[in-house]
């Protein structure tokens, strides 16, 4: 025990995970996406996201 490292799996790369400041278009709440927010589309906080998401299933 002692190789066990942090993001040490697939060679790294892959795993950055850049966060992008965002407006939430539900509550207007400061958040951080993962993704880049494209200008005229919708972005939702964590909490507003859940809340549209169709519970189908
Ligand atoms: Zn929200």
């Amino acid at each position: 025990m002692g190789e066990f490292e942090e993001g040490g799996f697939q060679g790294g790369g892959f795993g950055e995970r850049e966060k992008h400041k965002a407006t939430c278009s539900e509550c207007g709440k400061e958040c951080e996406v993962p993704f880049k927010p494209t200008p005229g589309r919708e972005v939702f906080c964590t909490d507003c996201w859940r809340k549209r998401k169709p519970r189908r299933f």
